[in-house]
């Protein structure tokens, strides 16, 4: 047995890190080259008791500590990402086969992200008011307690971070669950939380499959779920975790529609499009995946192939997440050839030379393709960019209504009106204007709408506060001269 590069991943509870007896383990595969690089344990009950009790016992501590302490230790952790932005940009390459540049964009994020949860002492001050003579009213936002984060693979370090800062900064112990195909960056965001001064037993990590996530929607000691994954599991998760009465957000997958008028730029939105349809090999939920060309748009689709012809694997485009994964994109594409669509760019059997067995799928750009096929309906998830051909902007618009998924939509125009239009009749929660990949960035908040989030609010941002605390409500009424009134 070859020593593998990444060890054994196990759970992290209380600070330290434990095995399982008897434990059933996972391979970690990197999706560059397809070798085995570590295991993964895949927990138990009885490991997520074990972090819950932690998380709880922390917990008491660690919400008690004034706001302003707590942050503290996210400036430091905000500090050690920069300085580990390059064995940090590397793991994630290794363990997710997206490029360098892409993983270091990650770190980038996680660091804005943090920079946010530090400047929370400024934004979740309580409200006071004198409501009658003599009474006062005052609001303050507590924690819940113990959380969860159950995450996916296609942002090992990014999403995450969308949880961890915000909700650890106002007060609550978190219990983490990545996804099992990328277990080993948050292994190095564990110990950097610690190195930042994070206390023992408020930031977890357990480690697992399907098993482990219905443990924690079941888990009495979880007051709280957030989840991001694909629409199905969404739907598992939000349905499991509001049945035992917690309070749940849980983002799912995503079809995203690009309008593009004649009247657009020809070279930007080319290298928009190209750009968001091929950014982390396509599997990001904000990627664009159907362009609806609207009237005569022929020179910007051939510009677009243009650009998209540039994308070559292994440099400038990384590696799919599996082989299940490549076979599946490589499948859609077939299946729309056979039905008519034209392949004007093919990514199908993709190979690296020196990377023969990584999962590799190039660009690929299909026109033609009519809006009942599965290629325009479902999410592909690969570097794969459907072209449906429409009349006129209220078609186009149709078609984009029409997708039961809503988490960003695009025009591609150089009219403000027909900007306006779009934007206001689009069904998604992020909407670009000439953006490829409309992500709000802080203090704004992340969320689409419709199959692509499941719950109240947004999971970042502003608006991720009123998901991670409760609001407590003290009425006071000290002078006694203030009498009896209807308040009393
Ligand atoms: P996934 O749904 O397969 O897995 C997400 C998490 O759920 C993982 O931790 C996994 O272990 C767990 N899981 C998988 N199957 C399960 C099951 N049957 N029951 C319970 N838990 C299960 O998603 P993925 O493949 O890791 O990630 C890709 C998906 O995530 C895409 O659909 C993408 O659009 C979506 N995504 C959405 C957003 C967003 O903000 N809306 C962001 C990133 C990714």
């Amino acid at each position: 047995m070859p020593q593998l590069l990444y060890g054994t991943v196990t759970n992290y509870i209380n600070g330290v890190w434990t095995s399982e007896e008897g434990g059933r383990y996972l391979d970690v595969e990197s999706p560059l080259d397809g070798t085995v690089i570590a295991k993964v344990l895949m927990a138990a009950r009885p490991a997520l008791d074990a972090a819950v009790e932690a998380a709880r016992k922390a917990f008491e501590q660690w919400s008690k500590m004034p706001i302003k302490e707590r942050v503290q230790v996210f400036f430091k952790y905000k500090y050690l990402l920069e300085k580990n932005i390059d064995e940090l940009s590397k793991l994630i390459q290794t363990e997710n086969g997206k490029t360098y540049d892409e993983a270091k964009a990650e770190i980038e994020k996680a660091i804005e992200l943090t920079e946010f949860a530090c400047s929370l002492p400024q934004l979740v001050q309580g409200e006071v008011m004198e409501v009658s003579k003599g009474v006062e009213c005052r609001t303050e936002k507590v924690a819940i307690g113990v959380v969860a984060s159950i995450v996916p693979f296609n942002f090992p370090a990014m999403v995450p971070n969308w949880t961890i800062p915000n909700a650890l900064a106002l007060g609550n112990a978190m219990i983490i669950k990545p996804s099992e195909l990328v277990p080993l960056t948050m292994v190095r965001i564990a110990v950097l939380l610690k190195e930042a001064g994070l206390p023992d037993g408020v930031f977890n990590i357990v480690n697992g499959d399907k098993e482990m996530v219905e443990a924690i929607c079941d888990h009495p000691g979880i007051g709280a779920v957030s989840f991001v994954g694909s629409t199905k599991v969404a739907k598992i998760v939000y349905a499991r975790s509001t049945s035992h009465f917690k309070r749940c957000l849980a983002l799912g997958g995503a079809k995203n529609h690009l309008l593009v008028m004649p009247d657009a730029n020809p070279a930007m939105t080319a290298v928009n499009i190209t750009a968001s349809m091929s950014g982390c090999a396509g599997q990001r939920c904000m990627a664009a995946s159907a362009m609806v060309a609207v009237g005569s748009v022929d020179h910007i689709i051939q510009k677009l192939c243009e650009e998209a012809g540039k994308i070559v694997p292994g440099k400038n485009l990384g590696a799919v997440i599996s082989r299940q994964a490549k076979e599946r994109i490589e499948k859609y594409i077939t299946e729309a050839e056979q039905q008519g669509a034209k392949v004007l760019l093919d990514g199908r059997h993709a190979n690296v030379a020196g990377k023969e067995g990584g999962f590799y799928v190039g660009p690929t750009v299909i026109d033609f393709v009519k809006p009942d096929m599965a290629i325009a309906k479902e999410e592909i998830f690969g570097p794969v960019l459907a072209i449906i051909r429409s009349e006129t902007v209220d078609e186009a618009i149709a078609i984009e209504n029409a997708s039961p998924y809503g988490n960003a939509a695009s025009v591609f125009t150089q009219s403000g009106g027909v900007a306006r239009y779009v934007a206001e009749k689009a069904s998604a929660g992020m909407i670009g204007v000439n953006i490829g990949v409309p992500v709000p960035r802080e203090p704004f908040s992340f969320g689409g709408w419709n199959e692509s989030r499941f719950g109240v609010g947004d999971i970042t941002g502003k608006s991720s506060i009123e998901f991670w605390t409760k609001l407590k409500k003290t009425t006071v009424k000290w002078n006694p001269e203030a009498g009896v009134n209807w308040m009393s």
